[in-house]
């Protein structure tokens, strides 16, 4: 599984850090990703991240 931001949706909420700091870092406003692929054992705590975007920022592949 891989992750992906749209920067330019991401609104720099923290909810993905908050959720799943393990694979989302939020630096200058914006979240990044720091993991990939994303580790099997983060794998639904990424999910959870997707689900809780608020802004549909964080896609996977
Ligand atoms: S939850 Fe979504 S909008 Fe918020 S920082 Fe993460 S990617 Fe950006």
């Amino acid at each position: 599984m891989k992750v992906s931001v749209d920067k330019d949706l991401c609104i720099g909420s923290g909810n993905c850090e908050a959720t799943c700091p393990e694979v989302f870092e939020v630096r200058d406003e914006k979240a990044h990703v720091k993991t990939d692929p994303v580790p099997e054992d983060q794998e639904d705590k990424a999910q959870q991240a997707i689900d809780g975007c608020p802004s549909g920022a964080i896609t996977k592949s």
